[in-house]
């Protein structure tokens, strides 16, 4: 049966969560994804890892690859008895070229179907506090080109009837030809004094908006590159009392987030959440350990144990992946009790319908400790610690100081990444980045070792450092890296919120 099938589907404004639920579907069941400059990346994660992916954004003048070469990829992708999905910013039909492109397949007799996408010129602005209508300023809206070359003897744009005949006005790829539009709007009979907004890289954490009048856009937007749109009308106004995006407590900050990939999404949605933009610069790797015997021996022995003890997620993950890859499952663990370091490793237990007998109520080694003695007679138990290569070793040293047998094994180990090349250290310098966190010592080592020792000293005073506890921080400053941000609670929520704290503190401060 043959396969070929394209989904044209708009990918939504640049916020990744504003796609649509069958948007998303067709990235899932694509075998080719074929996007364009203003999709957002973070959208591939989900496609099948072995689809082929292709970019051919077109950014200002820069075309990767012409619109006809475009249409001619997409047939021929097709025509190899593949699921396309062809992913395009916003609306696939709204200034996309889309309907061109529908236009080559049907000719091609290709089966198609169009997934619509927000745009815009409706997202945007919501984002910076419009609406596009509202009852008491306007009952129209339209969606125009700023793209067509002022110099045209003839505009297919009618000036006077838009100028004064449509309430909203919003332009797409209008930054170059600004100076023109307002000019047009004015000279056909629209106040210099109506408001203007021109909204950059809208709905997303880099979004910067400017607003003006007709009279002082051009001025005060000079500095805007695109993509950005240009909403001009009443309904701007509205804006003072509806921002809810840009007024979010993280809005505007730059935060870097050091912990391994597989962990960093659980943190970097929290800042999402209150408005940061995040830089994934994951470093550290989680690896399997030089020797998986130990670990191998101690869950076949796992019935002469009285506790298991875990002081991280990694522990959690790589003790029950491997007690299944040998074919066993969590019946094994019958009358063993678990302690946990704190309430994200408990979660990890937890997602094996296993519950926790333990936790300290402070999440460190030291505090383990203390807990345990209050539930057990430490003397003469048999503990298991399956934890990382660079665990510290106090805990199974205090345990043992105690009369505990303890077997304190290596269950993964953690190796230093290789963050692909984002110019950190330029981005700090130039002022673009006002937080990196550390979550754990080796975040700290790892990440002095990929900067480079030599440069440490110049980042003190250009960028804040948040550390979510006090050995992540004793760490940190030994090394040379002052720290700013304490988290009180030593958990990723503890830690978010002091960012948060700090950063309404400075803002009270600037005010
Ligand atoms: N099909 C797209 C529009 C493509 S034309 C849609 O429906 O939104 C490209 C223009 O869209 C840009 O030049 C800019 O004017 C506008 N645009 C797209 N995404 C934008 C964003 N996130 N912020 C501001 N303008 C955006």
């Amino acid at each position: 049966m043959k396969r070929s099938m394209v989904y044209l589907v708009g990918a939504g404004p640049g916020d990744p969560r504003l796609i649509t639920v069958k948007g998303l579907e067709c990235i899932k069941k694509a075998d080719v994804l074929i996007y364009d400059y203003l999709v957002n990346v973070d959208l591939l994660k989900i496609a099948k890892p072995e689809a082929e992916f292709i970019y051919v954004g077109k950014q200002g003048g820069a075309h990767t690859l012409e619109q006809e070469e475009i249409n001619e990829l997409i047939v021929k992708k097709a025509l190899e008895d593949k699921i396309v999905t062809r992913l395009k910013g916003g609306d696939p039909y709204v200034f996309g070229r889309g309907g061109e492109e529908a236009l080559v397949l049907h000719e091609n007799h290709i089966p198609f179907e169009v997934v619509p996408g927000i745009t815009a010129a409706i997202a945007t602005p919501n984002y910076a506090g419009i609406p596009v209508t509202h009852r008491d300023c306007t009952s129209t809206f339209g969606l125009i080109t700023g793209h067509e070359d002022p110099t045209k003897d003839e505009s297919s744009i009618d000036w006077a009837k838009i100028s004064t005949g449509i309430g909203t006005l919003a332009f797409y790829m209008g930054i170059k030809n600004l100076p023109y539009i307002t000019e047009q709007l004015m000279k056909h009979g629209r106040s210099k004094d109506t408001p203007v907004a021109v909204i950059r890289w809208g709905t997303t954490t880099q979004q910067k908006t400017v607003v003006g009048t007709l009279g002082t856009i051009v001025q005060k937007a000079k500095d805007i590159k695109p993509p950005a749109i240009t909403i001009v009308g009443e309904v701007v106004k509205l804006r003072d009392q509806l921002n809810w995006f840009e007024t979010k407590p993280l809005f505007g900050k730059t935060i870097v987030v050091t912990r391994s990939r597989e962990q960093a999404s659980e943190f970097a949605d929290k800042l999402y959440e209150y408005g940061a933009h995040v830089i994934e610069f994951p470093t550290i790797e989680i690896a399997k350990p030089d020797s998986i015997q130990p670990l191998d021996e101690a869950i076949k022995n796992i019935h002469s144990y009285n506790w298991l003890v875990f002081t991280s997620i990694n522990g959690v993950d790589a003790f029950f992946q491997r007690l299944f890859e040998l074919g066993k499952d969590i019946r094994e663990l019958k009358g063993l009790k678990l302690c946990t370091i704190g309430p994200a490793t408990e979660e990890g237990i937890k997602k094996y319908h296993i519950k926790v007998d333990c936790m300290p109520p402070k999440f460190v080694a030291e505090s383990v400790v203390e807990e345990l003695k209050k539930v057990t007679a430490i003397k003469g138990e048999k503990f298991l610690l399956p934890r990382a290569d660079i665990a510290r070793s106090f805990l199974p040293e205090e345990l043992q100081k105690l009369g505990g047998k303890v077997t304190d094994l290596v269950a993964y180990k953690t190796v230093m990444a290789q963050p692909k090349d984002i110019n950190l250290i330029e981005k700090i310098k130039n002022g673009e980045v006002n937080i990196v966190t550390f979550t754990s010592s080796s975040t700290v080592r790892n990440f002095i070792q990929i900067v480079g020792e030599k440069n440490i000293s110049s980042l003190n005073g250009r960028v804040q450092f948040a550390s979510i506890g006090p050995i992540t921080t004793q760490t940190a400053e030994e090394l040379g890296l002052h720290v700013d941000i304490k988290a009180k609670e030593y958990t990723i929520p503890g830690l978010v919120n002091a960012i948060m704290e700090s950063t309404t503190s400075t803002m009270r401060k600037s005010s």
